[in-house]
């Protein structure tokens, strides 16, 4: 039987320790959420993240616009925002709706507010190596990997997914680790035999259970990033999880890497807050 990866407990731990430097600080970071339209599953991710800004003292908002809300309209919003001192983060909830131009949006963030990493800036400063925040999934990965004690350098590291938000920034955090990385896509040839040549393979496309048994090296380690509702209403990532239990470490859908995501928004909303305290 592989390990579990227990992300939901790690996840616990590591808002535990932001609490403890939190209450430490006589102004307290904020982070506003901007949700624009009625997805049910934003709505979720929304909720979820304001609870764990109650848990560890983070002062959170958000600031809720109608679904036919205008590009220019929510532009001023992020610039009110951007502007206001009590403002530590900023996130905008993706997806927008189709006629708002999602790159205009992440623009538009002050990138020292940025708490997803999503501003070009941004990710120029993670593809160089200098960031100081870096995406809250990927990130939540690595943290995960050290946590557990588990080695990355010169294991070999097949990302499944080249997505902006989870697969290429993983790439970049992997490499940095000093892991040999390879992105595999939808236009991927060969991509079992890819997998199954992966000491650690991580399962970001969205497909509720791809990855079967016989995609995975006997004693490797699987990160399954992917959150997939089933028929049932039941939630389920990219991995087969039950045939993958000859690898050595595998991370269980729910539990695993989500909770990860909203630890490390906390931690980067920290973060951000002790960087423009010092200045
Ligand atoms: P996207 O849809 O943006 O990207 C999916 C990626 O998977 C694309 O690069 C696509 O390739 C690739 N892909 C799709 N089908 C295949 C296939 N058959 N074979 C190989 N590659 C394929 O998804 P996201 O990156 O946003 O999310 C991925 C998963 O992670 C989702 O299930 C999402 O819910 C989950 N997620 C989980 C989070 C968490 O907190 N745990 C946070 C964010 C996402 P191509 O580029 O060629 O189209």
């Amino acid at each position: 039987m592989a390990n579990i990866i227990d992300g939901k407990a790690v996840s616990e731990i590591i808002k535990s320790e932001i609490k403890i430097e939190v209450a430490t600080f006589d102004i307290k970071p904020k982070l506003v959420v901007v949700l624009v339209g009625n997805d049910k599953a934003s709505e979720v991710y929304v909720r979820t993240k304001e609870k764990s800004c109650l848990e560890v003292g983070i002062l959170s908002e958000t600031i809720r616009l109608d679904e036919n809300t205008k590009e220019a309209e929510l532009i001023s919003v992020i610039d009110r925002l951007n502007k206001d001192k009590t403002v530590t983060a900023i996130l905008c909830q993706l997806p927008l709706p189709r006629h708002i131009n999602e790159h205009n949006i992440l623009l538009a963030i002050a990138p020292k507010k940025d708490v997803d990493c999503f501003h070009p800036i941004n990710v120029g400063l993670l593809v160089s190596g200098n960031s100081y925040v870096e995406p809250c999934t990927p990130k939540g990965c690595i943290e995960l990997l050290h946590r557990y004690n588990i080695g990355i350098e010169g294991r070999h590291a097949v990302i499944v997914g080249r997505s902006n938000i989870v697969g290429k920034p993983l790439a970049h955090l992997l490499l940095q680790n000093n892991a040999t990385v390879t992105i595999a896509h939808s236009k991927t040839r060969n991509l079992k035999e890819i997998c199954r040549n992966a000491d650690l393979l991580c399962a970001a496309l969205g497909i509720a259970g791809f990855i079967k048994g016989d995609y995975v090296k006997e004693g490797s380690v699987i990160l399954d990033i992917g959150i997939n509702r089933t028929s049932d209403g039941k939630l389920k990532g990219d991995v087969e999880f039950d045939e993958c239990q000859h690898a050595s470490y595998i991370t269980p859908v729910p539990k695993g890497v989500g909770p990860m995501t909203i630890a490390m928004l906390m931690k980067n909303t920290f973060i951000m807050h002790k960087a423009n305290m010092n200045k």
